[in-house]
């Protein structure tokens, strides 16, 4: 019985060790996966926790959009 608590405890803080705490630019600590973590600074990709991330990707939704809608008017005109 205890040997398999013991085993459980030793999985979870494996698991455990594989999440970074970063300080995102919006003053939030998220933990991350350091897999992820490690490919977002092989990539040069920004470092920034879920709320950003979510905002940027819908601003970045919002602009090609407008691009596109401008682009229509041009080529009705
Ligand atoms: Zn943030």
């Amino acid at each position: 019985m205890m040997s398999g608590i013991m085993h459980n405890y030793a999985v979870f803080s494996e698991s455990a060790m594989d999440f970074t705490k970063i300080y995102c630019n919006c003053g939030r600590f998220v933990d991350i996966d350091s897999k992820a973590l490690l490919l977002k600074q092989l990539l040069h990709k920004p470092i920034e926790c879920s709320h950003c991330r979510n905002f940027r990707i819908s601003q970045e939704l919002a602009s090609f959009n407008e691009a596109r809608d401008s682009e229509e008017v041009i080529a009705y005109y």
